[in-house]
């Protein structure tokens, strides 16, 4: 091949202090074997498709060989994990660079599965295929429901076996992110670090994710509180479409805004505030309906690091923070009116909205209607919810549903049209997904996935082919169970 691969690798991220990070070695896996690749944003990111998916460009995201100009690193991060503060790490990956994108952006290049690191507490580094490939389908099926997301790039098989509750074989997975800064890697610095190192780590997420900030008379409060507003808007897009991160540590909350760690997290099927799928997540700390109040946590976590630098005056700092954080709850609940307004049809703000929506879900939940499908029911005249047939109550929320909708004098088309971009006739539904890994993994047939994968991507699109896609798992599906590091 007499073309380059296209990496246009930088390294703004290496140029922290040294407690940013450890500089970490590649280390090969025995057969690397291709089993995804996402062309689209290989294209999007300024790569080759075609040499990427040779020896070569397979070379690379395996961990078995660096693109020219790559620096890899393990990125140093603490963490509260289920409430407890703790050292942590990248444990498992590396990045190699930051890779500036056609369209001007810089983006890390984040190898996941590359084998142990100083950070990994005696674990094996590596990661197993069928994780791997759930990553892929779930994040990318987010970014196509138009949630802020890391991207998968490619999935390679390594031609090893990995130990978990069986020996299971072994993957790569090849991500790529607007930064992997976390509220974890504040604490790290806050809490090992002196407040010149936050302050240095501080400017560079403001720089790297909020500019202009210079705008600002207050950047760090600045950046607190654009923190905030980004997370406010992320979780209210996770809860308008039930999606259940799972495992919402503060090291698995990135400056950015974009949903990171895709572990436990899965979708939800009947509506129900309690649902939890982790399966360490006994006390339900990160139940779909607690993700709002979490977050609020985890922010107040990141506004701690960041006092010193918000005022020298300790209990002036305090005060400006607090405002941001008692703040939060009100952008979250603003945020997800947008959201289910939108699901609802309705573009105006009128009061009574919110109650409004409440009614629905408290329906929801009381019918055990299926989530999802309750809003196509309502998106379209043809698609019923079963759960919903028989309900008055339902019956009766929908007289004074399409009370609210003639107050705003648009006609059916329109509304029907914001409905259809804001109610997904598909979601990755745990059982398909459950198939489509079990074809891969244990047949190696990978037809299922590649069909569900074009499912996803285009989950606004009501079209024929998703109708299969849209069903509740089957009364024989277990209850579901979802699990860390595997
Ligand atoms: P997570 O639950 O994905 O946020 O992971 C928590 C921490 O465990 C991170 O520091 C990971 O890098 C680390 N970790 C998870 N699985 C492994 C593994 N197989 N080997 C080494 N570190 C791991
Ligand atoms: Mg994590
Ligand atoms: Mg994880």
């Amino acid at each position: 091949l007499n073309k380059t691969a296209g990496w246009n690798l930088t390294h703004s991220y290496a140029k922290l202090p040294q407690m940013f990070y450890t500089p970490v070695d590649v280390q090969p896996v025995a057969a690397p074997e291709l089993v995804l690749f996402n062309e689209p944003l290989a294209l999007e990111i300024g790569l080759n498709p075609e040499v990427m998916k040779s020896a070569e460009g397979v070379a690379v995201l395996a961990g078995n060989s660096l693109p020219k100009g790559a620096f890899p690193l393990a990125q140093a991060y603490a963490g509260h994990q289920f409430g407890n503060f703790t050292m942590l790490g990248d444990g498992r990956a590396l990045m190699f660079g930051e890779q500036l994108t056609p369209d001007g952006r810089r983006i890390d290049i984040q190898l996941k599965g590359s084998g142990a690191t100083p950070y990994s507490r005696g674990a094996d580094g590596r990661a197993s295929l069928g994780p791997m490939l759930r990553e892929y389908i779930i994040s990318e099926a987010m970014h196509a429901l138009g949630i802020p997301t890391n991207r998968s790039l490619s999935v390679v098989k390594t031609g090893e076996q990995v130990r978990r509750q069986t020996m299971e074989p072994g993957a790569v997975l090849t991500r790529t992110a607007a930064s992997h800064l976390r509220v974890g890697t504040f604490e790290h610095a806050s809490a090992w670090g002196s407040t010149e190192q936050v302050r240095t780590l501080a400017d560079y997420a403001l720089e790297r994710h909020f500019p202009p900030c210079s705008e600002s008379d207050n950047p760090y409060l600045y950046l607190l509180d654009k923190t905030a507003e980004r997370q406010a808007d992320l979780i209210a897009r996770w809860q308008a479409a039930g999606f259940i991160h799972g495992v919402m540590n503060t090291d698995n909350m990135a400056i950015s805004g974009e949903t990171i760690d895709y572990g436990p997290c899965a979708f939800i099927d009947a509506y129900d505030p309690k649902t939890v799928f982790s399966s360490i997540d006994r006390g339900g700390r990160y139940a779909f309906g607690n993700q709002p109040k979490i977050a609020g946590w985890n922010l107040a976590r990141f506004a701690e690091t960041l006092l010193p630098l918000i005022d020298e005056d300790e209990e002036a700092a305090v005060e400006k923070a607090q405002q941001i954080i008692s703040g939060f709850m009100a952008r979250f609940d603003a945020r997800r009116l947008v959201h289910f307004r939108a699901k609802l049809g309705l573009k105006e703000e009128h009061e009574g909205d919110g109650a409004l929506i409440d009614q629905l879900l408290e329906i929801l939940l009381t019918e055990k209607a299926d989530f999802t499908n309750a809003f196509r029911a309502l998106t379209f005249k043809e698609v019923t919810e079963p759960a919903l047939e028989q309900s008055t109550a339902f019956s009766e929320w929908k007289e004074t549903w399409k009370a609210r909708l003639a107050k705003e004098n648009r006609s059916e088309e329109a509304v029907q049209m914001l409905m259809k971009q804001s109610n997904p006739a598909v979601i990755p539904r745990n059982h398909r997904v459950e198939q489509a890994l079990h074809a891969a993994v244990e047949d190696g047939d990978y037809s299922v996935l590649y069909k569900l994968l074009d499912v996803l991507s285009d989950p606004y699109a009501h079209s024929k082919t998703q109708e299969a896609y849209t069903a509740p798992p089957p009364a024989s599906f277990p209850p579901y169970q979802t699990y860390c590091g595997t």
